[in-house]
C-alpha cells in the first residue's frame, strides 16, 4: 500500500506552477497538526496496513521541520507498519538541501531524494522563476550523493523558451532556435554527469491561473510551440537512451531499475491513500479529492470531517483510467485486464481506431499487450482518449 503526504506551502511561486500551495507559512504548523487528524480519520481507507512506499510531495515538503517530521512518522505509525524494502521520498528544493536537513532525513528513514533541479541554466532558472541557481543545483546533488542518497531523482522542464518576449521574427530565427536546443542538451549531459539513477522530465506547459497562463492573455509570451517543444522531447529520448537510461514512463527515466516504486504504483492503478490539501486517493473502486484550500482544511478537520469529494468509478471509468496510465509506460496495457471489466465492449466499441493506431504505427499489440511505440509517445494523451469509453 502507499501514502502520499501533499505538504501545501512553497518559499516562492514559480511562474509555471499550477499545484496547490500557498507562500505564506504561517499555516504550516497547523496544516501539518491537520494531516495528522486526516491520517487518523483515514486510518481505514486502506485495508493492507503495510507501507511499501510514503510520498512527501508538494508544494515544497523540504520546508517541513523536525517537530513536523516527528509528529507526522508518529501518527503514521500508530496505523501502518512499514515493509522491510519500503521506498520513503521527499520531494525536495535545492535550497533546502543543507547537511543538517539532510541527516535529519535519514533519521526519519528517508532514502530517496526528488529533487526540484528544473533547469542547470541560470536564464532559464530566472525566467521559471526559481529560488535557486545553477550552482545550488548542482551542488546539492553531490551533498546528497556524498551523505549517501544514493536513490536521486532530479526533475528537468523542458520546451523552455526563455526570450519570448523577442520579436517574432527572431524567434523563428532556426539559429537561435538551435541555440536553445544546445542550452537542453547541456542540461541534459549535466544531468547524466551527476549520475542520478533517475530522472523525470516534463514539458513546460501554461496554465491559465499562473503567472505565464497572465502573460499569455496579456500577448507578453506566446502560446507553447508544439513543433519546438516535439523537437526537445526527441532530444531528451534519445541523450538519455544513449546513457543507458530506460524510459519507462514518457516522462520517466532510470537506471538500474531504479524506478519510483511511489509513482509507479500510480500507474498500475495500486491502491493508495493521500492526505493534505488537494491530495488524491484511490481504493480501486473510487476515487477521493481533498479540498485545494488550506484555511478550509483546517476547518474541516478540527470538526472531525475530511473535506472531499467522491467519486465511484462505473468499469468504464476503471478502463479509462487504465488505458491512459497503462500506455504511458513500458508495460501497456493487457487486454485480458480490459475484457475483465467490460467484456468485449472496449474492442467493439473502438476496433477501428485501434487497427488504424496499429497501421500507423503509434500503437503495437503483442500477446495481448497493447503498447505505445516511440513514435506514438509524442500523442500518448490523444491516443488513449481516442481509445476512451463514453
Ligand atoms: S514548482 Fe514546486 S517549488 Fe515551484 S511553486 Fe510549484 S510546488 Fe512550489
Amino acid at each position: 500500500m502507499h501514502l502520499y503526504l501533499h505538504i501545501p506551502f512553497c518559499r516562492r511561486a514559480c511562474h509555471y506552477c499550477d499545484f496547490h500551495f500557498s507562500t505564506n507559512l504561517t499555516l504550516k504548523t497547523t496544516v501539518v497538526e491537520s494531516i495528522c487528524r486526516e491520517i487518523d480519520l483515514q486510518a481505514n481507507y486502506l485495508k493492507n496496513k503495510q507501507l511499501e512506499t510514503i510520498y512527501f510531495g508538494g508544494g515544497t515538503p523540504s520546508l517541513l521541520n523536525m517537530n513536523e517530521l516527528y509528529d507526522i512518522f508518529e501518527t503514521i505509525k500508530k496505523h501502518y507498519t512499514f515493509a522491510h524494502d519500503i521506498e520513503i521520498t521527499m520531494e525536495a528544493n535545492p535550497d533546502d538541501i543543507t547537511r543538517d536537513r539532510l541527516a535529519i532525513l535519514q533519521r526519519f528513514g528517508f532514502n530517496r531524494l526528488s529533487i526540484g533541479i528544473q533547469s542547470f541554466n541560470d536564464n532559464h532558472l530566472k525566467y521559471l522563476n526559481r529560488i535557486h541557481n545553477s550552482q545550488n543545483a548542482e551542488d546539492c546533488v553531490h551533498l546528497a550523493q556524498e551523505m549517501g542518497f544514493e536513490n536521486l531523482s532530479i526533475d528537468l522542464i523542458y520546451g523552455i523558451h526563455p526570450l519570448l518576449t523577442l520579436p517574432k521574427k527572431e524567434q523563428n530565427n532556426s539559429e537561435f532556435t538551435q541555440g536553445i536546443h544546445q542550452i537542453w542538451q547541456r542540461d541534459l549531459e549535466k544531468a547524466i554527469s551527476l549520475n542520478v539513477p533517475h530522472i523525470s522530465s516534463y514539458c513546460l506547459t501554461i496554465e491559465p491561473k499562473t503567472v505565464f497562463g497572465k502573460w499569455l492573455q496579456i500577448n507578453k509570451i506566446p502560446p507553447i510551440d508544439e513543433e519546438f517543444a516535439s523537437e526537445q522531447f526527441d532530444i531528451l529520448v534519445s541523450t538519455l537512451a544513449d546513457a543507458g537510461y530506460d524510459q519507462y514512463e514518457i516522462s520517466n527515466f532510470c537506471r538500474d531499475n531504479r524506478y519510483s516504486r511511489h509513482n509507479t504504483s500510480y500507474w498500475k492503478r495500486h491502491e493508495y491513500l493521500g492526505v493534505g490539501p488537494s491530495a488524491h486517493s484511490f481504493n480501486g473502486e473510487s476515487r477521493q479529492f481533498n479540498i485545494s484550500n488550506n484555511p478550509e482544511y483546517i476547518k474541516a478537520l478540527l470538526l472531525g470531517q475530511v473535506p472531499a469529494d467522491y467519486e465511484i468509478l462505473t468499469p468504464e471509468e476503471k478502463v479509462n483510467d487504465y488505458i491512459m496510465t497503462g500506455l504511458r509506460t513500458k508495460w501497456g496495457c493487457d487486454l485480458n485486464e480490459i475484457e475483465k471489466l467490460v467484456g468485449t465492449k472496449w474492442l467493439k466499441t473502438n476496433e477501428a481506431v485501434l487497427q488504424k493506431n496499429l497501421s500507423q504505427n503509434f500503437l503495437h499489440l503483442d500477446n495481448q499487450l497493447l503498447k505505445i511505440t516511440q513514435k506514438g509517445k509524442l500523442f500518448a494523451d490523444k491516443i488513449s482518449s481516442d481509445l476512451f469509453l463514453v
